[in-house]
């Protein structure tokens, strides 16, 4: 290995990235990938940097630090506009996967099977990047542009993730399809957040994961869930609404039986609103 830095301030850290390093959060996705082999290169650990880790409320959007775990997120208190998301921290790996990994990380390795990204997408996040010239922010439907790719630039960071506060109550649901039921890659995933108001849609935000290089939103459906009554949702999803995606054939499953399993898994996910 050439070097390790494990600052403790977020303007210790874009200092350093003035030279090439690769950033390191929780390492549930950067071992892996680098099984068998000596870590050569400059590892730049953003752990140790308290400001980037915790969940905080504010007047019109909820903020989440880059190095929040999945566990952090599960132990914490929140309305039921998260449920889908911590139903996709519960299905992350196991027990010590979801105490290390990182919610940022998940969004930064950049996987088509990331279960974050459906759940974050139909939350409308936007993600928060910093670099030495300053920050910005942008949806996460553009932060991710392909299998592994980000418009992160060299030395930059994403330092938090922000979900806006819906007008109204929402709750939000995921569900993961894989070869069994838990410790898997997922085949595909579909989440949803909806706003309710005497028991119709007034607005609603679907994505499917797993099924295209990069999470998609499904516009048609969610036109079609508004005005809908909540017992009568799952009538509402019909094969032509997946036109976004472009699922392929991998050692998980086939590409005709990701679109035929899609259909089924939004049916049952969006059913679930009826309880
Ligand atoms: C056994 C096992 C099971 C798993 N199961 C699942 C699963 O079911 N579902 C799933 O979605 N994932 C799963 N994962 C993958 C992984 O745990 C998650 O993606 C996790 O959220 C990654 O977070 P991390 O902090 O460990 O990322 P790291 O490994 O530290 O980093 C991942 C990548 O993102 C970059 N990065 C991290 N944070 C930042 C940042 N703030 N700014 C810029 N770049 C950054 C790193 O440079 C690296 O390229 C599994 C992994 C393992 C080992």
């Amino acid at each position: 290995m050439a070097d390790y830095l494990r600052p403790t301030s977020l303007d210790e850290a874009l200092q350093a990235l003035a030279r090439p390093w690769t950033v390191l959060a929780g390492g549930t996705d950067f071992y892996p990938a680098r099984v068998g082999r000596a870590i050569d290169e400059n590892v730049l650990d953003i752990g140790g940097i308290d400001a980037l880790r915790g969940i905080t409320a504010g007047p019109d959007s909820w903020w989440l630090g880059a190095t929040t775990t999945w566990s952090e997120l599960l132990d914490a208190e929140l309305p039921s506009l998260f449920d889908g998301l911590k139903q996709a921290a519960r299905e992350i790996g196991g027990r010590q996967i979801q105490n290390t990994g990182t919610i940022a990380g998940n969004l930064c390795n950049a996987s088509p099977a990331a279960d974050g990204v459906p759940p974050l997408l139909a939350l409308d996040a936007t993600v928060q990047l910093a670099g030495r010239a300053g920050t910005r922010r942008l949806p996460l439907a553009s932060f991710i542009t392909g299998n592994r790719r980000t418009v992160l630039a060299p030395g930059e960071l994403l330092i938090a993730i922000h979900v806006p506060k819906p007008a109204l109550d929402a709750r939000s649901a995921f569900l993961k399809l894989g070869a069994r039921r838990y410790l898997v890659i997922s085949i595909a995933m579909a989440a949803a957040t909806l706003e309710i108001e005497h028991g119709r849609v007034i607005a609603a935000r679907v994505a499917v994961g797993a099924c295209s290089a990069v999470a998609q939103r499904l516009p048609a459906l969610e036109a079609a869930l508004v005005g809908a009554t909540v017992d009568s949702l799952a009538t509402r999803v019909e094969a032509w609404q997946l036109a976004p995606l472009s699922p392929i054939d991998d050692v998980r499953g086939s590409a005709s039986y990701r679109r035929e399993a899609v259909v089924t898994l939004l049916r049952r996910l969006l059913a679930g609103f009826a309880s």
